[in-house]
């Protein structure tokens, strides 16, 4: 059988009763809580008598036993959804009634608006989950066995159901298996070298959400797939980081968060000489960051690349050159390439749309098969929408997404290469630059950008900079000094909003 749960329990340290999970809030979680949890769980969700390929919806905080419920609905084969807490009511009547779910499970402050949605889809059951170990799923659960002999599950056995971040318009359900999952935990755990109890195990740092790719399957497989205990935060707090990184080897976080823990004076080389691997990824690292985390603490960022459809696609090496700016190179069993309007690979440097095939590789969008077609060349490449280069050592490098591109009078303009020239300019914290519409040009380019603290820029400025230096068709048209970008829960910009946010009047 290729049940993921199977192989996460395969790599349980022989010790069950050693820590797999220390909370922040000071609880220990042994592996045999985990394999006992899981089980109660798995064992009260197969008594429900739910039909093959059930979804099992969780809009819950995060927790240890959230987590269980993860591996309680892989071990009895169904299929899981997480959902992430920010949503409301508009979001959570279009993700049920889209996926239909057979359970969901949310919160008790929740359960008032988020089990009328559930009953009106024809969800026959609602649970609620607290991050207090509370809550009636927990209850109904204390009474079931605690022993469950994982459901066989082939590898092109759904596992998960994991909507999109929603950056470029509507979520989409990407339909991910056992064996997606599975290979793209086994590759990383060699590439990142998570190292074995007989080499000192690792300790991984988990501050990242878990209803998204990043915090569940990156953070999470990887500790799993490997036996190793898990730091567990269940919120982003800097202070709470600076203190677990002496006991810790690994920390994953998304860009924002390197910015954050920078901003505190606590974080020191020493602090980190304990540690062994920093990985970023789910938006673009600034160089700067990169280069700044450098000088602070010793090391070098590992950034990686991946979406919800595909799990981790590229990364940058574990030994060998860790290139700013880039995302490193395909991982084993990943093909990428990079083709022009036609479908045709364009040579190595050359800007064009990444295509990828490998293992990872999702089983379509939910419900959406014409969507799932058209996202596929007739080679089986999948089109990730994202646009980069490949250069001729094979380090990928995003220079953006096609739907962010801007046409402006016929010219292809690269949203990232303006973004990175303003970033060099003095008093500049960060920028975006979008296309809205224009009558004569078609689209044009708007920049938004954030100073410094306690710095003053002057957008006129920034333009004529930016016309003394890059070809006039790329110049934006205007631009606006902002305090700040909004961001979505993975800290992706969101552009979507900046367009509709920035119009250009006629000129
Ligand atoms: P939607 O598909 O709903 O518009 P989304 O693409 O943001 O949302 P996710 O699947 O969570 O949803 O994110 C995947 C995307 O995140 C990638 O396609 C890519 O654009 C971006 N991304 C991930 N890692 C990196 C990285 N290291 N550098 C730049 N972009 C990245
Ligand atoms: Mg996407």
């Amino acid at each position: 059988s290729s049940n993921l749960y199977q192989a996460f329990r395969a790599a349980f340290p022989a010790d069950l009763e050693a820590t797999a999970v220390e909370t922040d809030a000071g609880q220990f979680y042994t592996w045999r809580d985990l394999e006992r949890g899981s089980a109660m769980l798995a064992n009260f969700l197969q008594s429900l008598n739910l039909p093959e390929g059930a979804r099992i919806a969780a809009q819950v905080d995060k927790s240890v036993e959230a987590l269980m419920l993860y591996l309680a609905t892989l071990r009895a084969g169904f299929v899981f959804l997480p959902l992430n807490m920010a949503y409301q009511s508009a979001e959570m009547a279009y993700f049920i009634g889209d996926a239909e779910p057979a359970v969901v499970v949310c919160s008790a402050q929740n359960f008032g608006w988020v089990s009328k949605l559930a009953f009106q889809a024809g969800t026959p059951w609602v649970f609620t989950l607290n991050d207090d170990r509370t809550g009636s799923l927990l209850n109904r659960a204390a009474h079931a066995p605690d022993q469950h002999p994982p459901a066989t599950r082939h590898a092109d056995d759904l596992a998960v159901l994991i909507y999109t971040s929603g950056t470029t318009g509507r979520s989409k359900g990407a339909m991910l298996t056992h064996g997606n999952m599975l290979s793209n935990a086994l590759v990383l755990q060699e590439y990142w070298a998570w190292r074995s109890a007989e080499q000192g195990g690792d300790v991984l740092i988990h501050a990242l959400p878990i209803f998204h790719v990043h915090g569940l399957f990156v953070a999470i497989h990887g500790a799993l797939i490997n036996g190793s205990k898990m730091i567990w935060l269940t919120r982003f707090d800097p202070k709470a980081v600076l203190q677990a990184l002496p006991r810790a080897t690994v920390f994953m976080g998304v860009p924002t968060l390197y910015v954050r823990l920078l901003a505190e004076p606590g974080l020191t080389a020493e602090l980190c000489s304990h540690m062994r691997l920093f990985i970023s990824g789910s938006a673009p690292l600034l160089m700067e960051t990169f280069q700044t985390w450098q000088t602070r603490t010793g090391h070098t960022i590992l950034e990686r690349y991946g979406m919800s459809e595909t799990i981790m696609l590229t990364s940058n090496p574990y030994t060998g050159e860790r290139r700013g700016g880039s995302v490193g190179a395909p991982l084993p069993g990943v093909q990428l390439r990079i083709v022009n309007q036609r479908d045709e690979p364009v040579p190595a440097g050359d800007i064009g749309d990444i295509q990828v095939k490998g293992p990872s590789v999702f089983a379509g969008y939910w419900r959406m098969p014409e969507k799932t077609a058209q996202e596929f060349t007739g080679g089986g490449y999948f089109k990730t929408g994202d646009v980069g280069r490949q250069d001729a050592d094979g380090y990928v490098t995003i220079v953006g997404r096609s739907k962010d591109l801007i046409i402006s009078g016929g010219y292809n303009v690269y949203p990232a290469e303006l973004e990175s020239f303003i970033n060099d300019l003095p008093g500049v914290l960060e920028s975006a630059v979008v296309g809205v519409p224009h009558a004569d040009f078609g689209e044009v380019g708007v920049a938004v950008v954030v100073p410094r603290p306690g710095a003053q820029l002057d957008a006129a400025r920034i333009l004529a900079q930016l016309k003394a230096s890059v070809a006039n068709y790329k110049v934006p048209k205007q631009c606006f000094v902002v305090p700040e970008l909004p961001r979505n829960a993975m800290g992706k910009v969101q552009k979507n909003q900046l367009r509709t946010q920035y119009v250009v009047p006629p000129s």
